[in-house]
């Protein structure tokens, strides 16, 4: 197994590679990077099988769709990614074989809601779950501080302590660290109840990173910042947010809300099909082609696409274009499939 840290800063990025066979992945490449990671795989003799991010980054723009395209390297991600380019969701305990190596991936939620970590031989990259003496933050936008408490908890903390802690940012010089210490020395978590952990992540106030808008919905949507007008923070927080049962029980009424689909055509037709009645028209033409939706834009409009999160864009896009009555589907697809509810698939 060979591993190798590319990035020599507080954001990681891992190497891993099988040197039997040659194939190699990358774990939370940052795009900065791109040509570097491109000559190491060169240098080395690497090819790279698959791009993995442990989560949506929201403090460096992800290399994964970039490398995907210029490589043919599949991305891997948790299945709550919002993203469309994701090649491959993968599943809590789901395994991949990288020529020798097995690499399973464990869902850890709570810095984000797709966060995974992957546990290779005695190594675990624990991605913003576990860092090395501290947690990553449970703040973001569906962050959840109880989720990560039982993620490391009852996931990477059940692992044996002579297991290699790789994390994916480290802000004090770190490098590693093992299972072990962290169970006893991490003081976030040393001794602590889940109760006081969640009430200590909430007592943090952390700022939010400087440019959290630029690079949080690029790598959200893959889509560049120049591409679309993104919508603030502020203006997303007031999106007013629909549960997937009561908008069933709304298109049961004639006439129903406008459903708009904002994901790709690809994601439209896809396993988790689209909403009966639901207009397709993909976020990154959304801006151009909302004067497809008619005239009355004060009739009922539900924005949808696969977790909830692009159709927060696209609808503080609509709303911000003179759209009265937006909403957003909460949860989107995957919420939508979970409970059972009618989808098309023609
Ligand atoms: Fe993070």
């Amino acid at each position: 197994m060979l591993l190798k840290e590319l990035n020599r800063g507080k954001c990681k990025t891992y190497l891993l590679a099988c040197e039997r066979d040659r194939l190699a992945v990358l774990i939370d490449p940052v795009r900065d990077h791109i040509d570097r990671y491109l000559a190491v795989l060169a240098y080395l003799d690497l090819k790279l099988q698959a791009v993995v991010d442990t989560h949506t980054h929201a403090d460096h723009r992800t290399a994964c769709f970039e490398l995907a395209d210029l490589t043919g390297a599949r991305v891997l991600m948790h299945r709550n990614a919002p993203a469309p380019k994701v090649d491959h969701h993968v599943a809590d305990g789901e395994t991949l074989a990288l020529g020798s190596l097995t690499l399973r991936f464990l869902a850890t939620p709570g810095h984000t809601p797709d966060g995974i970590s992957i546990h290779v031989g005695d190594t675990v990259f624990t991605g913003d779950t576990l860092l090395i003496r501290g947690t990553g933050r449970a703040d973001f936008p569906g962050g959840d501080a109880a989720a990560q408490y039982d993620s490391i908890l009852e996931k990477l903390f059940t692992l044996p302590d002579h297991t290699v802690v790789l994390p994916a940012h480290d802000y004090r010089g770190n490098s590693a660290s093992t299972i072990g210490d962290e169970r006893r020395l991490n003081p976030r978590l040393a001794g602590q109840t889940r109760e006081a952990y969640v009430e200590l992540m909430a007592s943090l106030k952390l700022p939010l990173p400087d440019r959290i808008q630029e690079v949080l919905q690029p790598n959200q949507t893959a889509l560049d910042d120049d591409a679309l007008n993104f919508p603030t923070l502020a203006q997303l927080n007031e999106v007013r947010q629909i549960p997937p049962r009561v908008l069933n029980e709304l298109l049961a009424r004639r006439p129903g809300p406008l459903v708009i689909d904002v994901r790709e055509d690809s994601e439209f037709h896809g396993p988790l099909g689209h909403l009966p009645g639901a207009i397709l028209i993909p976020l990154r033409s959304l801006a151009g082609r909302a004067s497809e939706l008619g005239g009355a834009k004060d009739a009922p409009a539900v924005v949808v696409c696969r977790s909830g999160v692009r159709s927060s864009t696209a609808a503080a896009i609509l709303t911000s274009l003179g759209f009265e009555d937006v909403y957003n589907l909460k949860g989107g697809m995957l919420a939508w499939h979970d409970l059972g509810l009618p989808v098309e698939h023609a």
